[in-house]
Formats: C-alpha cells, sequence, structure tokens
C-alpha cells in the first residue's frame, strides 16, 4: 500500500538481535514468556485506561490471550485484545530501547554464550525474543478506542529493518504472529506450546486460550473452533499461601522480574483491617545491571482492587530496599491514584513502614542460610548498607544484617556484629573495627598489632561505603563501635603509654621536628608490637574515605 515505510532500528537494537539470537538460543522459550507477558501488560493497561473511559472497551469487555499454532503456515500467533498499538507506537515501541544504560550494558557483553546470556536476562529481552524463534514477525495491532481503519501492520525479519503500514483491523489489540525457524518448528506443536505456558505463564491474571483444533483464524479473530483456557487465569498473590507451590512462586518472580534464574526467598502476606494489602515480596539472587543507576527502575507493580495500576512504584520501599522485586495489592488505595498523589500519602507511608520491616525480616530469616546469605551479602550488600545511613528508625535491625571480613575470618561477607558479640564475650565492651582500602591493606595495618596480641577480633571494613556508614553506626547492642586507627584507644594500653612517655625520648623529638605540620603530635604508643610507628587519626578527624569523597564532591 501507499502508505508503506521501511525503516532501520536503532542501532543499539540490530545489536541487542543479533546478540540474542546467538546466546539465547538454550533459554528460547522464554520468548512465550516475553510475549504473554506483553498482552498481559496491554490487557492490565486497558483495564486502567478504561477505568476514567469504559467506552475504550467497546463492546468486548473481558480481557483474553489467545494462542494459535497452524502447522500449514509454519506460524503461532499470539494475540490480545488489550490496549493495541497505533501505528507511531509501533515504530517507538517496537524500533527502540529507550532504557538508560543500554551502550554500557551492550558494551558489557562478551561474545561468551554463556555469559552474555546471563547478562541479557539481567537486561531483559523483551518483545525482540521473538527473532530467536521467528525468522519473520509481523505485529497486528489497533489501539483501544481508534477506529478500524487505524490498525498497523509491522513486519521484519530482524536484520536491521521493519516496514509499517497502515491496515483495517476490526479486532482491537494486538497480534503477533511469529513465521518459526526451520530449527524452532517444536512450537507448532500444541501441546509442547501448551506445556511452556503452564511452566512459565501459568499465574497470568487473564485467560490464555488456545483453540481445541487448529482451525482458529490468524490474528486472534474468533474461528469457528472452540477456545480453551490453559492457565489458572488468577492473580497469584490473591491465592492462600499454602496453595501456592514454590516452583509457582518462582515462575511468578520470573514473570514480574524477567529475571532468568530463581529467586533467593520471597514473602507473601494478607494484612487485614483499615489498611487492607497484600504484599508478595522477592529476593533476586543477582544484582540488575542498573542497581547504581539513578534512573533505574525500581519498586513494585502496584495494584487496586487486581487492577494493575503502575510499574515501579517506588513509593512502597525506601531507596537501600530497591533490589526487591514484587506486587503490592492495596484494595483501599483510590484508583485514580497517581505518582504524586502516592509521594505524600498517610496511608502509603504507614504501608512502606510495614513493607520495610517485612523485608528486613526476611533477610534476617535468610541469614540463618550462611550460604544463601553470601550470595545476597555479594550482591547487595553495598546497597543495605545505605540504609544505615537512611533509615534510623530500622537501624538496629539493618545493622544485624551487617557481614564483614575480621581479622578471625576474612572471607567477605564472614562477620555478623552478633557474631563478633558472641565471640568477644561478656568482658568486651566495643566494637572494633579498622578502615582499608583492600583487605591486604587492612590486614597488614600496624593497627592491628596490639589487638593480635590482646586476641581481640577487629572487624575489617573495606566496603566503597563503609567508612561514611560507621558515622552513622555509634554502636550495635548497647556496644560503641570504635576505631581501631583513632585517637586513644582506651584500652589497658594506657598505662604503657604512660610508662612510655614518661621516659625522656630523643627520637620522639627528632621525629616531630623533622615530620613538622604534616603531622599533629608525635607520641609513645603501647599499640605497637612488631611495627616501629604507626599514622593514627585525631579523635575528630576525617578518615582518608571521607576526606576523598568530599574532596571529589568539590567541598
Ligand atoms: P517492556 O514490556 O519491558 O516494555 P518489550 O520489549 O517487551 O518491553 O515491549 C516493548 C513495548 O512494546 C511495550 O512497552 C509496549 O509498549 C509495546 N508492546 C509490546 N507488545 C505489546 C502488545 N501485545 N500490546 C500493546 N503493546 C505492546
Ligand atoms: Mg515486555
Amino acid at each position: 500500500s501507499q502508505d508503506r515505510e521501511t525503516r532501520g532500528f536503532q542501532a543499539e537494537v540490530s545489536r541487542l538481535l543479533h546478540l540474542m539470537v546467538h546466546s539465547l538460543y538454550s533459554n528460547r522459550e522464554i520468548f512465550l514468556r516475553e510475549l504473554i507477558s506483553n498482552a498481559s501488560d496491554a490487557c492490565d493497561k486497558l483495564r486502567f485506561q478504561a477505568l476514567d473511559d469504559d467506552s475504550l472497551m467497546e463492546s468486548d469487555p473481558e480481557p483474553w490471550i489467545r494462542l494459535t499454532v497452524n502447522p500449514d503456515a509454519g506460524t503461532l500467533t499470539i494475540a490480545d485484545n488489550g490496549i493495541g498499538m497505533s501505528r507511531q507506537d509501533a515504530v517507538d515501541n517496537l524500533g527502540t530501547i529507550a532504557r538508560s544504560g543500554t551502550e554500557k550494558f551492550l558494551a558489557s557483553l562478551t561474545g561468551d554464550r554463556k555469559k552474555d546470556a546471563q547478562l541479557i536476562g539481567q537486561f531483559g529481552v523483551g518483545f525482540y525474543s521473538a527473532f530467536i524463534v521467528a525468522d519473520r514477525v509481523e505485529v497486528f495491532s489497533r489501539r483501544a478506542g481508534e477506529p478500524a481503519e487505524q490498525g498497523v501492520r509491522w513486519e521484519s525479519d530482524g536484520q536491521g529493518e521493519f516496514t509499517v503500514e497502515t491496515v483495517t483491523r476490526e479486532q482491537r489489540g494486538t497480534a503477533v504472529v511469529l513465521h518459526l525457524r526451520e530449527d524452532a518448528r517444536e512450537f507448532l506443536d500444541a501441546g509442547k506450546v501448551r506445556s511452556v505456558v503452564q511452566q512459565y505463564s501459568d499465574h497470568v491474571a487473564f485467560p490464555i486460550l488456545m483453540a481445541s483444533e487448529a482451525k482458529a483464524g490468524e490474528e486472534g479473530e474468533q474461528g469457528e473452533s472452540e477456545w480453551q483456557t490453559i492457565n489458572s487465569a488468577t492473580a497469584l498473590w490473591q491465592r492462600p499461601r499454602t496453595e501456592v507451590s514454590d516452583e509457582e512462586y518462582q515462575n511468578f518472580y520470573r514473570h514480574i522480574s524477567h529475571d532468568f534464574q530463581d529467586a533467593l526467598t520471597w514473602s507473601h502476606n494478607k494484612v487485614e483491617g483499615a489498611l487492607e494489602y497484600t504484599s508478595l515480596l522477592y529476593v533476586p539472587a543477582r544484582a540488575p545491571f542498573d542497581l547504581y543507576h539513578r534512573e533505574a527502575s525500581r519498586g513494585l507493580k502496584l495494584y487496586v482492587q487486581r487492577v494493575f495500576i503502575m510499574d515501579d512504584a517506588e513509593q512502597f520501599l525506601p531507596m537501600y530496599l530497591r533490589f526487591i522485586k514484587g506486587v503490592i495489592d492495596a484494595p483501599n488505595l483510590p484508583l485514580n491514584v497517581s505518582r504524586e498523589l502516592l509521594q505524600d500519602y498517610g496511608p502509603v507511608r504507614k504501608i512502606r513502614a510495614a513493607l520495610t520491616k517485612r523485608v528486613l525480616q526476611m533477610l534476617k530469616k535468610l541469614g540463618n542460610d550462611d550460604e544463601q546469605y553470601a550470595t545476597f551479602w555479594a550482591q547487595f550488600g553495598e546497597v543495605l548498607k545505605e540504609g544505615i545511613g537512611e533509615d534510623p528508625d530500622n537501624r538496629e535491625a539493618i545493622a544485624a544484617l551487617l557481614r564483614f571480613p575480621s581479622t578471625e575470618d576474612t572471607a567477605p561477607g564472614a562477620v555478623s556484629l552478633d557474631r563478633y558479640l558472641e565471640r568477644a564475650g561478656e568482658g568486651q565492651d566495643k566494637i572494633y573495627y579498622l578502615l582499608a582500602d583492600n583487605l591486604d591493606a587492612a590486614r597488614n595495618s600496624p593497627h592491628l598489632e596490639v589487638f593480635r596480641k590482646k586476641n581481640i577480633e577487629v572487624l575489617l571494613l573495606t566496603g566503597r561505603v563503609d567508612e561514611w556508614m560507621v558515622n552513622y553506626l555509634d554502636e550495635y547492642q548497647g556496644k560503641k563501635l570504635v576505631n581501631a586507627a583513632r585517637g586513644q584507644l582506651d584500652m589497658d594500653d594506657r598505662e604503657e603509654e604512660a610508662k612510655a612517655a614518661e621516659q625522656d625520648n630523643p627520637l620522639i623529638e627528632r621525629l616531630a621536628a623533622s615530620l613538622g605540620d604534616r603531622v599533629t603530635e608525635v607520641r609513645p604508643t603501647g599499640r605497637l608490637v612488631e611495627s616501629p610507628a604507626c599514622l593514627v587519626l585525631g579523635e575528630d578527624e576525617l578518615g582518608p574515605q571521607l576526606r576523598q569523597m568530599l574532596e571529589a564532591a568539590g567541598q
């Protein structure tokens, strides 16, 4: 037709397509999960927009997702009657990637199939995963509320270009027609498709239908045949905990997070009363590539009375728990709730406080399993530390979740403050730590000599934010945290220091003279055993890490 137009993919899309087809071959059935998830999102969006304008539902108010295999044509079609796309929507959404950090992500890919598959999984593959199994993809769509003549047909072979044209389409919503590659013809088998759906998408909250005979029309048009529902089609979080299997929880996690890996743990709760809500929160096993990007998406999927309201509702958890994935369904929030309203809304603040406690409890429980906790700590420990400064109300609970290497055990996530205190025993009323750039520097520090001599454990703080963090952590369980490299240690070395100070010491005078104003003071000490001298920070002086941070910030 005349208005047919051919366009190039954004360069990032072409690269992603190429790498994805190459790397994800052995995970290829995820394409079905992604396309069903898009169909489900489209139904969610329509239901949400129809709250304001129910004419959008036209005469077709019951959402569905339909799968059709056509062995003769070699196609598998995923159709929905959701929000649909206009021609411009199709160009924008199916030709570009609009995520920050995309460049960096692409640069991090190595060409090693297995590693790349992991990374791509974390990035999220979405619609483009269709090209893992299809050498040609057609998308037919019409946006809800637009006339039938405003339909769009989009087509591409995934090789760098796509075409769009305006078509007439009676059916609202979208149909994605996959022309399957020779080596992906197993997806022409209805039984195979059904089992993949049941494995990955059973919990999708809308009915996923398959034609009982292979007669249904292409493009999800109502054919002659009977449609049969092949998923449970209830919102998983609304089901009682006892009736949901671990596998179902994990599949739901993969659905909302687009992760390839299982979650480490989760917590599913229904709270009744004035502040009624249901939450299902997951701890991933792996940090997303953009954990430290300011604009990275974070937060929960928000539902009100099972109606999807928004993704990334970040008001329900504090920043330092931004790695948590999950769903919150709060039936008493107004359906027209906006991000701005959430920002400063009393009930939301209360839910946030409760969810924060819930997550901290979940992490505490995870801490009973050393191996799992080590995985968690390696991925998210540095982020959790931010909470010590940001969340004074929960400081003690967060502190209980911290892990450090120490002079007793130098593994990165080895020692909790509780374990430290257990080992320290009754007599010791302080928690000693040493700040250093890395573990080697820490271990070789002369500051540790006196502690070794007295057999006192010292935590070795080498994390990026540790110095900032300990500024907010004066004590734990009533025991003061003390920097081993600072001022007077206040151990029983006082006497020795005094003794040393009494002796006339020409060496001290000479050192003081030659160091001049590069040091505040030169004094004899009882804290050294083998080393002749060491640098000590004054009681109120900034440490080197903080000084660097402030200098970098231009202060
Ligand atoms: P994501 O789902 O994470 O946004 P995708 O690559 O899966 O990323 O999809 C890209 C975009 O294409 C979606 O955000 C949506 O706007 C659009 N899209 C994809 N599939 C559909 C569909 N079935 N109906 C309506 N819009 C769709
Ligand atoms: Mg998607």
